[in-house]
């Protein structure tokens, strides 16, 4: 069994105090989307997909990635990835070998708190040394021609171009000064000369668009890629007519990669069903009143709206009352981690050690009662569920939009959310026998869902191929 196809293990009843088991009611009725209500989010999210396809700077941004038709799996070559925009740098060698194979050799390092919110240009310095100390390692300190690097920059950006954009906003917890406006190609490019690394930016990425091509890679009926990670996006393959909007040159293709920056839907509040725990996450975020639906569905908040429950349940004398239990961890911000969810979850033992354990190495929560250990769980279940039946109908709409048939179509899935936690996928496509009735009896085998590995790594290599590709070609 692979790790994304691990079932949960759902609590039974909690039989707490009146006050327990009618606050728990009240709590499943606000955070259980459904049928109803998940298709009245579907449709609202295709009419938003449309709106954004036929006009600028909408809340769906539907941005066209310049990356035109599709992968044969023949691809060939060298290329260098750059992966920004998440927990971890990355920067990655990929050799395409042809028949959907690849090598990939890679390097990690920490962006911390102080580069994700200081000046641009320190953390294009720090990116640049990081790419030179890579290079090095590899004996590629000295090529004559400079290597390709496919740039993926995973944060709302215009495109202008295959390898220029704009950020439009910073996401995900980064801030840095002097980047919105600005092409985060040319501000890196600049650091990479000035510290002469034999490097040249060809393509910029979004890593929603690198995960689509690299499942593509091996997948040609590949119609999607997702992110179920930190943050949450969605990429698919669109009809040149569809993209009302676009206004540039003719091109000769019949297709083009739509970055969905799906985060955002809803952002006007209209469907979603927020409830004060979600609002007070909102209020609280670097972001406030933007990517509401990721902050729904992402690895970054899901844990937050858990302990955002919990202290509400604190507040109100339902949970950790025993004297002297420490409550000083539980009570600090982001402390309560999407992972926690996951353990939490699985644990399928009677006396639910593994959420004791999770709640006493974590956080410091001991003596804790059986009947608040089952109360923590199903409020584990409760906001996992909503988050997988949320992106089940973002999924459902790019399938239902494009005219996905029997002959079904394979979605590529990046993120720690999506391979670690348990039961994801299967409510994910719970949701989607339900958004799509008529594929309900067959839905596994329609609407392909699948592991991504390396989305970003390999991805932005094809995307610097694909960028080759198409500048041979003019
Ligand atoms: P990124 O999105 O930064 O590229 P990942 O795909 O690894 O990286 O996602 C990291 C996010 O996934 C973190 O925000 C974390 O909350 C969440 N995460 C990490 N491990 C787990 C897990 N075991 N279960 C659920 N979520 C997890
Ligand atoms: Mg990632």
């Amino acid at each position: 069994m692979s790790k994304h196809t691990i079932e949960a293990n759902p609590v039974g009843p909690i039989n707490g105090s009146p006050e327990q088991n009618a606050y728990m009611e009240e709590l499943e009725r606000q955070l259980t989307v459904d049928t109803e209500k998940l298709i009245d989010i579907k449709n609202h999210f295709i009419t938003e997909m449309i709106k954004g396809l036929n006009k600028p700077n909408h809340t769906l941004a539907m941005i066209p990635s310049y990356v035109e038709g599709r992968l044969t799996g023949e691809e060939k070559g060298h290329y260098l990835a750059l992966d920004l925009g998440g927990t971890n740098l990355r920067v990655v060698l990929v050799t395409l070998e042809g028949q959907g194979k690849f090598k990939t050799i890679s390097t990690k390092a920490r962006v911390s708190d102080e580069l994700k919110s200081g000046p641009m240009r320190n953390l294009c310095d720090y990116i640049a040394d990081c790419i030179d100390t890579f290079l090095t390692e590899q004996n590629l300190g000295n090529v004559d021609e400079d290597l390709a690097l496919g740039f993926t920059f995973s944060f709302p950006v215009l495109q202008s171009k295959i390898n220029r954009g704009i950020l439009t906003t910073w996401t995900k917890g980064f801030n840095c000064s002097g980047a919105v406006g600005k092409d985060p190609v040319l501000l890196l490019q600049d650091a990479l000369l000035r510290k002469h690394v034999p490097v040249k930016i060809t393509a910029l990425v979004n890593d929603t668009v690198g995960t689509l091509l690299s499942n593509a890679y091996q997948k040609p009926n590949t119609l999607a890629g997702l992110i179920l990670g930190t943050g949450s996006n969605g990429a698919y393959i669109e009809k040149m007519s569809n993209i009302g909007k676009w206004e540039k040159e003719n091109t000769t293709a019949h297709e083009m990669v739509i970055n969905m920056e799906l985060g955002a839907f809803d952002n006007e509040r209209t469907i979603l069903p927020l409830t004060r725990f979600d609002n007070k996450l909102d209020r609280k975020s670097i972001n406030p009143h933007s990517q509401i639906f990721e902050k729904l569905i992402s690895g970054m908040y899901l844990g937050e709206i858990v302990r955002n429950v919990i202290t509400d349940m604190m507040d109100r004398n339902l949970l950790f009352t025993q004297p002297g239990q420490s409550t000083e961890a539980i009570s600090a911000h982001y402390q309560f981690e999407t992972s926690f969810m996951s353990s939490i979850e699985a644990d399928g033992s009677k006396d639910l050690s593994t959420v004791r354990e999770v709640l006493d190495t974590n956080l410091n929560l001991t003596n804790v009662t059986d009947v608040e250990l089952r109360i923590v769980k199903r409020i584990c279940e409760l906001v996992g569920t909503r988050a997988a039946r949320l992106a089940g109908a973002a999924i459902a709409s790019i399938a239902i939009h494009t005219k996905v048939d029997r002959q079904g179509a394979d979605f590529g899935i990046d993120g720690s959310l999506y391979e670690f936690y348990p039961s994801f996928e299967s409510r994910m496509y719970t949701a989607l026998a339900e958004l799509m009735p008529d594929y309900a009896d067959d839905i596994r085998n329609i609407i392909r869902l699948g592991l991504a590995r390396d989305g970003s790594g390999v991805g932005a290599a094809l995307t610097a191929c694909v960028a080759d590709r198409m500048f041979k070609t003019v």
